[in-house]
């Protein structure tokens, strides 16, 4: 086998863990473009949140040579079902949001996301739908911003075009560091998926609730910020174990407060 075929094989193998995740995109030849971006860059993972008009001549059309990739992508009823087993997510917007994450070039991203499915992390990429890019409460599932630097006066890219820059970077990333270093970094504990963190914020949402520190009539900010600020902690399995451990042991408590 040709040098560049044996890189090849191992550049999409570790690459698999990188997924693409598109919601609710209206236009499908946008989702056969995207398809087909992923697969010159050696992405195969392609996750649809509801997506419009899908399955559609159109995205195969446009899928061309890739229409395997669009033939296995998934497609979810909910974002939070994407992400279930992913511990890494990236929202890639073109704006900043009220709440700030933090905000990374393509570039920048690229490498971390390179480095974190390296050490085994299931990494998403979530790119919004068309009109209105991604919503708060999809920028609250992800622990960083990216953003494609562009025109001040006009910085919306076509979906699919915004999906080859950043597997892009991805590919270059990892095609120049399988080049050069093949070692991977160590890391004891995985971190906290998605799904743990989901599990994670409904209790601590109960616990505030029966503590009285948040108003469930208008619980909404307080518990954006929380979530923001765990998700910046990027917990490991452990540590998740001792924070369900310690919201437990508040519920034990104010049980036998109550019956006393
Ligand atoms: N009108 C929407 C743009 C949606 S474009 C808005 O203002 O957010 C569809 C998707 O392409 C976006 O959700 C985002 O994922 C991606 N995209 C387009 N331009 C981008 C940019 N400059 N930086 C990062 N992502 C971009």
């Amino acid at each position: 086998m040709a040098a560049m075929d044996v890189l090849h094989k191992s550049v999409s193998k570790s690459l698999s863990a990188i997924r693409v995740v598109l919601v609710e995109t209206s236009h499908p030849g946008n989702i056969g473009s995207a398809a087909r971006a992923m697969k010159t860059m050696g992405l195969t993972q392609l996750y649809l949140v509801n997506p419009r008009g899908y399955p559609s001549a159109e995205a195969t059309a446009l899928a061309s040579g890739a229409d395997d990739v669009l033939s296995a992508a998934r497609v979810c009823d909910s974002l939070e079902d994407a992400l279930e087993d992913c511990s890494v997510c990236y929202g890639v917007s073109a704006r900043q949001r009220r709440l700030p994450l933090p905000q990374l070039v393509p570039r920048v991203a690229a490498e971390k996301m390179v480095a974190e499915s390296r050490r085994g992390e299931h990494v998403a990429v979530i790119f919004g739908p068309e009109r209105v890019g991604l919503s708060n409460s999809a920028l609250d599932l992800c622990h960083s911003l990216v953003t494609i630097p562009a025109n001040p006066d006009y910085t919306s890219l076509n979906l699919s075009m915004a999906v080859q820059i950043i597997v892009y970077e991805i590919y270059q990333y990892q095609y120049g560091k399988s080049m050069s270093d093949s070692t991977t970094e160590g890391c004891p504990t995985s971190l906290a998926t998605a799904r743990d963190m989901d599990l994670f914020y409904k209790h601590l949402e109960e616990v505030l609730v029966q503590t009285d520190f948040l108003d469930p009539a208008s619980p909404k900010f307080l518990l954006r910020r929380c979530k923001r600020m765990f998700n910046r902690m990027r917990p490991d399995q452990n540590e998740m174990n001792i924070l369900r451990g310690f919201l437990t042991a508040i519920q034990k408590t104010i049980d036998i407060r109550n019956h006393v």
